[in-house]
């Protein structure tokens, strides 16, 4: 995923810190976030992961937060690629040149986590699963990775509409284990 982001369009320079003061960035505006990826300008885009907030997780949940910031960043990277792009893009550019993400920023307001609910969950998965690999030289936590990449995406249409109440508390669960799971040990 990263390695894509570098060399198939070398248009914006993406940057990923773990930050262990959160609270220094911008004011404190990140609230309780686990990640956040800003875009300052068309060429630079950065990653910035709490380092407070995800002291107590999981590489696995930690892993998520990463994909999950990286595939904002993907976006960003896309949008920043329009002309006149991220504010004020060229929407029939944009249109033209991302037809399907531009379907999801004309619809939605929170179009980058309603896109990836749809069609980026098995890319946070496979990330995820080739962590579990390489630390724990096993990918048998399948239901895990599944359940993992609805991370931060349970205010997305997604969520809302195609799974049930039982499937949404078992998901749920999950992410709280995987977040809390260093305090357990
Ligand atoms: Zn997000």
């Amino acid at each position: 995923m990263l390695a894509g982001f570098l060399e198939e369009f070398p248009i914006a320079k993406l940057e990923i810190d773990l930050v262990s003061k959160w609270e220094i960035l911008e004011n404190g505006g990140f609230g309780d976030s686990w990640g956040v990826t800003k875009s300052f300008n068309t060429q630079e885009i950065s990653i910035f992961l709490n380092s407070d907030a995800l002291s107590s997780s999981s590489i696995m949940f930690i892993s998520t937060i990463l994909a999950h910031e990286m595939i904002h960043a993907e976006m960003y990277r896309k949008v920043a690629s329009v002309p006149n792009g991220p504010q004020g893009a060229d929407l029939d550019t944009f249109q033209y040149n991302f037809p399907g993400l531009y379907e999801y920023y004309r619809k939605y307001k929170d179009w980058s986590h309603e896109a990836m609910a749809r069609h980026y969950r098995y890319q946070i998965k496979n990330f995820i699963r080739a962590i579990d690999i390489a630390t724990n030289g096993s990918d048998a936590n399948n239901s895990i990775y599944d359940d993992l990449s609805w991370t931060a995406l349970d205010g997305t249409s997604a969520w809302k509409n195609t799974l049930t109440a039982e499937q949404k508390s078992d998901i749920l669960n999950t992410l709280t284990n995987e977040e809390f799971k260093g305090k357990c040990n």
